[in-house]
Parts: C-alpha cells; sequence; structure tokens
C-alpha cells in the first residue's frame, strides 16, 4: 500500500482510533493505495468537543484577523499545487490539468473569504430620531461539512474557508473514496497559523454523516453528494433542527440552436460532457438539438474521438461505477439509440485495471429513455431532438432536477428566453459549464438544492452566521451641558 492506513484529525493532530476500515483505491490502476477509517458517533463527538473548546477563542478576533489564515493559506496551495495535483489524480483519478484546475479553484475560494471583512458587514440605520437599529453577524458555533468524491479537493473548499473565516469551528466529513486530500487540508491550515480544533476531518460514511446530523452541539451542516443522500441528510439535520443546506445530483441540459458557432458549440459541449469524466455535477448530459445542427454534432464527434483516454480523459471513480454507465449505454442502444461515439470497453496501456470509458454520444435519444432522466456521471451525453426551442425548453423543464442549463446561439433573443424558463438556478449562454464565479453564488434549485441560499460566494454568508439586532434609544439632551 502505497499510504499509511488513514487516521482521523482532530484537535490539531492525528489521532488513533480502533475502527472498521474501507480500502482506498487508485482508479486508474484499480490498486488499493491505502484504508480509511470508518467513524461512528464516538469519533464525530470527539471532533465536536475539540471544536467546542477552540471555539471561544476562534469567534472572538476580529474577521480581519482571521482572514489572515487564509491569505498564507492561499499562498501554501499555490505553493503546493503540483503536490495537491498529484494527490487528487492519485485518488480520484483526474488528469493532471483537471487535478490543478481544482486545485487553483480551492485558492480563488480562498481569495473570497479573504474578502469577508468587506463583504460581511453589518447595517446600521437611525430609525427615528435618537433611535438606530444595528444588525451584526454572529457566528454559529460547530458546523460540518459532508463532501463528494468528484472534487477531494476543491468542494470542502467551497465550504471551508467562508465558514472558518465567519468565525465558525469546522468538521469535515470528506468522501471515503477519496479521503487523501482532506489530511492534507488539515495539515496546510494548520502551517497557515490556524488554531487546533478550529478544523477536524472525521472519515468515514453512513454511521458518521448519521452521527453529524444527530449530535446537538453542531449547529449546522452543508452537504454535497448525490439527490438521494441529500434529501436523507437534510430531513435529518432538519428535524433535529439544524439549518442545513444540502446540494444534491443534477441532470444538465444543452440547447443548441441553428445558429450556433459550429466550432465553440463541438468543443464546448465535449469539453463540458467528458471533463473529469463526465463526474462533475455541471458537466452536460442532454443536448437538445433543434432542427438541422447535424453540422455541430459532426464536429462534436471529430473532437471526441480524437480524444485519448487516459491522457485527455481520466477514468471514473470505481468498478461499480463503470458497470453502471456502461448499462445506461447498452439500455439506450437496446432501445434504438443510435451510438455515435463508443467509449465502452476502452483500455490504457500501462493502466489495464483502471476504470476507463472514454467519451460516448449517443444521437436519437428520448425522452422517456432511462439515459435521458437520469444522471448518468460519467462521459456520456445523450442527443434529444426538438423541432422549436420551447419543445427544446419543455424537455429540460421536464428534467426533477435544476442545476445547471446552456443554450447555444447568436439570438439575445433566445439566450434570454432560456434563462428566463429553464428550470434551473445557473444558466450558461455559450458556456458549457456555467460554474459563477465568486463573488457570485453557486447553487441549483428543485432536487438539486434543498435548503435556502447558496453555498459559495455572497450567498453563503447568511448560511454561516446568525444575525443579532440592536435598537439603541439615546436621549439627545442627555450631555448637552459638555458639548459646547
Ligand atoms: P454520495 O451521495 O454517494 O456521497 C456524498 C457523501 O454522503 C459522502 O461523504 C458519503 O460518505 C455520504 N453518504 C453516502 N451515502 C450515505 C447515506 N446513505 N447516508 C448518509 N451519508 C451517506 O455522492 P457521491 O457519489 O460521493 O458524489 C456524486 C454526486 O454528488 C453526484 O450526484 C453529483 O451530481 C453530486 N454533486 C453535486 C454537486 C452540486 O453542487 N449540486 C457538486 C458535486 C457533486
Amino acid at each position: 500500500m502505497k499510504y499509511d492506513p488513514l487516521r482521523n484529525h482532530v484537535g490539531g493532530a492525528l489521532v488513533d482510533a480502533d475502527l472498521p476500515t474501507l480500502d482506498v483505491y487508485d482508479p486508474s490502476h484499480g490498486t488499493v493505495i491505502s484504508r480509511v477509517p470508518l467513524s461512528g458517533a464516538r469519533e464525530v463527538d470527539a471532533a465536536v468537543q475539540c471544536a467546542r473548546a477552540a471555539f471561544p477563542a476562534w469567534s472572538a478576533l476580529p474577521i480581519k484577523e482571521r482572514v489572515q489564515v487564509f491569505f498564507r493559506y492561499k499562498a501554501l496551495l499555490e505553493r503546493d499545487v503540483d503536490t495537491l495535483a498529484a494527490l487528487v489524480s492519485e485518488e480520484n483519478g483526474k488528469i493532471e490539468s483537471e487535478a490543478r484546475a481544482e486545485i487553483l479553484k480551492a485558492a480563488e475560494l480562498c481569495e473570497f473569504a479573504c474578502s469577508l471583512p468587506q463583504i460581511a458587514t453589518g447595517e446600521l440605520l437611525e430609525v427615528s430620531r435618537g433611535v438606530e437599529c444595528r444588525v451584526e453577524r454572529f457566528s454559529l458555533g460547530v458546523v460540518a461539512s459532508i463532501a463528494p468524491f468528484n472534487f477531494p479537493n476543491m468542494v470542502p473548499h467551497w465550504t471551508i474557508p467562508n465558514a472558518i473565516a465567519l468565525g465558525n469551528c469546522m468538521i469535515l466529513k470528506p468522501s471515503e473514496l477519496v479521503p487523501l486530500s482532506a489530511n492534507r487540508t488539515a495539515e496546510l491550515l494548520l502551517e497557515a497559523g490556524l488554531p487546533a480544533g478550529v478544523f477536524q476531518v472525521v472519515h468515514g460514511g453512513r454511521d458518521a454523516v448519521e452521527a453529524i446530523c444527530d449530535h446537538p452541539d453542531i449547529a449546522a451542516v452543508s452537504f454535497v453528494g448525490s439527490t438521494a443522500t441529500a434529501k436523507v441528510v437534510y430531513r435529518r439535520a432538519t428535524s433535529n433542527l439544524k439549518r442545513c443546506l444540502a446540494l444534491g445530483g443534477a441532470k444538465n441540459h444543452l440547447i443548441v440552436m441553428p445558429d450556433a458557432d459550429r466550432e465553440m458549440a463541438a468543443s464546448n459541449i465535449v469539453a463540458s460532457m467528458s471533463g473529469c469524466a463526465g463526474q462533475r455535477c455541471m458537466a452536460a448530459s442532454v443536448m437538445v438539438a433543434v432542427r438541422d445542427v447535424d453540422p455541430v454534432i459532426a464536429r462534436m464527434v471529430e473532437v471526441a474521438r480524437a480524444m485519448v483516454p487516459g491522457r485527455d480523459i481520466g477514468p471514473v471513480i470505481s468498478a461499480a461505477a463503470l458497470e453502471r454507465i456502461v448499462r445506461y449505454v447498452d439500455e439506450a442502444e437496446a432501445a434504438g439509440a443510435t451510438v455515435l461515439v463508443d467509449g465502452r470497453g476502452v483500455k490504457v496501456p500501462g493502466k489495464e485495471g483502471g476504470y476507463f470509458i472514454g467519451p460516448t454520444i449517443i444521437d436519437h435519444v428520448t425522452p422517456d429513455m432511462r439515459i435521458a432522466r437520469e444522471e448518468v456521471f460519467g462521459p456520456v451525453l445523450a442527443i434529444v431532438r426538438a423541432t422549436s426551442l420551447d419543445e427544446a425548453i419543455a424537455v429540460e423543464n421536464a428534467s426533477p432536477y435544476g442545476n445547471a442549463a446552456s443554450v447555444y446561439t447568436e439570438s439575445g433573443a433566445v439566450a434570454r428566453r432560456v434563462f428566463e424558463r429553464a428550470s434551473t438556478g445557473m444558466v450558461g449562454v455559450n458556456v458549457g459549464v456555467p460554474v459563477p464565479r465568486e463573488p457570485f453564488s453557486f447553487g441549483g434549485w428543485y432536487e438539486s438544492r434543498f435548503g435556502v441560499g447558496d453555498i459559495t460566494g455572497k450567498g453563503s454568508i447568511e448560511f454561516w452566521t446568525q444575525s443579532k439586532k440592536l435598537t439603541t434609544k439615546w436621549n439627545r439632551a442627555a450631555g448637552v451641558n459638555w458639548m459646547s
């Protein structure tokens, strides 16, 4: 095994515990590289007690002092970008450029946290003569962040910098499939000067998550993962009277109009469906082709066929994921869809044990097929044909998910209609992965997000703080003798 069995990182140190473990795989080779402990209620409680002890001193620091940690931490991410990216590649399978981009995005998220003293300010107004109302933001206490496998480094950074800069102490429960990056995050935060106990990593799966949702001293839970788990976590955390923001899965539609720029649309759509092996909640999943866009599709086929698995596209996370994705393609083909580019059965020389599937494009998919309705989470694009823009929008609207939708067109009127009518929280115009960059917030609608607010940017300030309102009345005549 390349790495020692992992331990939880609590109170500023690795802690030993006699726990059952799970093997951690390198998806590029299908080999075991470490083991992750499966924590339960006892381990979660130990982390909570450390966080509670650290909270009074940390939250009492002025925010301008707290963010100094993230100025230093951002520099450490940039210093270590190569090794951090290599770790992400190893545990998740991402190709190097994608893993690097993930670390640099984590650094950008710290940049936003560093600006919080300028943004997360209070409010003050003289509401009547001598009476002023003032609102200030206070931290919540101990909070938790539960993460998925697809961005081992970046998604935890959606929550860590903002929650901690706003004065909270955090427990991170990373995905048990990709647990290595989280411990490195804990070490670098300590190196940046974060006091021990402000951030802890508790490893595990379902038991650890349930213990987080149940713990009376955890005030807020943020979750990112599949819709099925998001529902479980949201229900359990809120039934225990916690605030909860739970981001779920996605089924993103890209509408391509006949006036789309052929080259831009083709390369953009293939990059969206195949980047990170399609394991992005913002990945293109269904392309709705309006009337004749065959030249765009022909170019997409060329671009996708030119991609080399192992060099331009990494593996998916596990053997089970690969099997599931292939099943979706097999089923669609059996139901009459046309596989234009077939990534099934690829082997990468030197990585024969890896879980690879090349970019796969399937035409003439009908909206009732499973591949058009369910989240596939692999490098697979289903093309559904439509005869009008409104029919295309109706196909998109039928999805219960609401993360992202995009349109490829040169018409402002068409773009505006899609923006107004798409049933998603994020919309792209000629952009395949329409992730809003900070200070704008990331967040979908409907089955892609449970709870109120967004997870990043300005929208996250409300989630990680509570407001206190002060009403003050001054007797304007008091002290008048000394004034002049
Ligand atoms: P997942 O739901 O399987 O796991 C997410 C987390 O929940 C992990 O930490 C896991 O340990 C825990 N978990 C799993 N099953 C659980 C259960 N029954 N009870 C309690 N906890 C449980 O998700 P995943 O496979 O790791 O991640 C992929 C999913 O995440 C996709 O659906 C993707 O769309 C979604 N995702 C969404 C966003 C977004 O912004 N909406 C971002 C990234 C990923």
